[in-house]
């Protein structure tokens, strides 16, 4: 992709704002567009202004798409929209800050897709390559925009992206080494369909050469079969069998093995892996094989999973009260990631979820839900469906109805007996009360905190 005289650059959020700085001062004639109005976007409309950017906002938000053949979308837009799709039919580039940055960057790269366990893996993979001694960036999904360094960086290092369905609909090129953790029903509120939102995981390895390598998690299904329509050299990792292959990493008899041409190095043993769950063995099966690829000793790749305990809202644990155990998952924003919180943590469960609606059905938590919860405290708007689902899978324990993050707190502590484990996973997103997962997850533990 190649930058033009002018761009339209759609959805002003952190990561746009700093592609536009980046395009302005390249000389490139931005126009900004957002659906809500100028006035909402406070200090960004005004530094657009400072700028110099025009800023179209409000409703025909999207109307400077006629005539601009450079388009930037924000990741999380639907891409279907009618303007957009004239756009494309006209020929016009369409593409994200990351899409960018994939052209612009020297380094190699590695790129972390899959429905769950993004974040943990590209963290785990980061602090290896650091342990390593490589001079290494985490971007993408998560931290601060790269656009804002992507030129800076020289090609000895490496950088770890973590890449959304979103972001993996607006690039252009494959990472040079690409994982891929998992594939279940997620953001069907945007993503038109199921297959939609697998065939956009398929760009990360699209447009991979022969010389590159794929990550895949030989347990899912759907991801394994990803191997078919590779062009790059595939590996394989499992936690239930050898997958086969001259290269992979999978467990044998409780320990991790790593296999390269035929030759195999026992890793570690499973019990030397902090971060719990079944769930997150194959996260660290994935970033072990990923940092094996790029090149990482043996050492660094110990130091860090006995190590690492997990990233902040992911089976968190906040509180030991009473002899009740108190954790924060508020980052399970789908059914797929309450289930391994469900798996991963021991019953008697008291169940904190529940949130706004992305479409998804909740069946799948229902038989966990059924074993192992004693209580079950819902709020938000997919309460309903919740206690549906539920109650069709089987669980008859009480249901408790709260108003918000406060009075669902305050239930959890009444239903809880010393012994009791209280847990936030959601199985849905924030954004009914909350500007993001993050601010759910701190606003529960600060009233746990607050519990005497
Ligand atoms: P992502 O970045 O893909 O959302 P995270 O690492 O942030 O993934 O984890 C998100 C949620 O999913 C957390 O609640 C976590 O406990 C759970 N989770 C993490 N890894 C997996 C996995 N491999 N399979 C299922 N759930 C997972």
């Amino acid at each position: 992709m190649k930058l033009q005289e002018r761009a339209a650059v759609v959805g002003i959020g952190i990561s746009n704002m700093a592609l536009i700085r980046y395009l302005v001062a390249r000389g490139v004639r931005v126009t900004a567009c957002d659906r809500t109005s100028a006035e909402k976007l406070g200090e960004r409309a005004a530094e657009l202004a400072r700028l110099g950017v025009p800023l179209v906002a409000g409703e025909g938000y999207l109307e400077p798409l006629a005539d601009h053949d450079l388009i930037f979308l924000t990741p999380g837009m639907p891409k279907h929209l009618p303007e957009i799709e004239a756009a494309r039919r006209r020929g016009a580039a369409i593409s994200g800050e990351i899409g960018l940055v994939l052209d612009l960057c020297r380094a190699p790269v590695i790129g972390v897709t899959g429905s769950a366990g993004k974040t943990t893996t590209t963290t785990l993979i980061g602090e290896i390559l650091r342990a390593a001694g490589r001079e290494t960036y985490v971007g993408g999904n998560i931290g601060k925009p790269l656009i804002e360094q992507v030129e800076a960086i020289p090609s000895e290092a490496v950088v770890v992206l973590e890449l959304s369905s979103f972001q993996l609909q607006l690039v252009h090129r494959s990472p040079h080494i690409a994982v891929v953790t998992n594939v279940s029903p997620n953001h069907l509120d945007v993503h038109a369909t199921m297959e939609e939102y697998v065939e956009a995981k398929k760009a990360i390895f699209r447009r991979q050469s022969p010389a590159d390598w794929l990550v895949l998690n030989a347990d899912d299904p759907t991801v394994r079969a990803f191997a078919a329509e590779a062009r790059s050299r595939v590996v394989l990792f499992s936690r239930r069998a050898d997958p086969g292959g001259r290269d992979a990493a999978f467990v044998r008899e409780d320990r991790v093995i790593w296999r390269r041409g035929g030759r195999e190095t026992p890793i570690l043993f499973l019990d030397e892996i902090r971060l719990p769950g079944l769930h997150n063995q194959e996260n660290v099966l994935a970033a072990v094989a990923a940092c094996f690829l790029a090149g990482a000793p043996l050492s660094a790749v110990r130091e860090v999973v006995t190590q690492f305990t997990g990233v902040e809202h992911r089976i968190e644990p906040v509180r030991v009260l009473d002899g009740v155990k108190w954790y924060n998952d508020s980052k399970a924003t789908s059914p797929a990631e309450a289930v391994a919180a469900l798996t991963t943590l021991p019953a008697p469960i008291v169940l904190i979820a529940g949130g706004s609606d992305k479409g998804i059905p909740f069946d799948p938590i229902a038989p966990l839900v059924a074993e192992k919860v004693k209580t079950l405290i819902l709020m938000g708007p997919t309460a309903p469906k919740i206690e549906e689902a539920v109650r069709r899978g089987g669980y008859a324990g009480p249901i408790r109805r709260a108003a918000d993050m406060a009075e669902a707190v305050a239930l959890a502590r009444e239903a809880a007996a010393p012994g009791d484990t209280v847990l936030l996973s959601p199985a849905c997103a924030s954004f009914d009360a909350y500007r993001n997962f993050e601010e759910r997850g701190s606003h529960f533990k600060s009233l746990v905190e607050a519990l005497s």
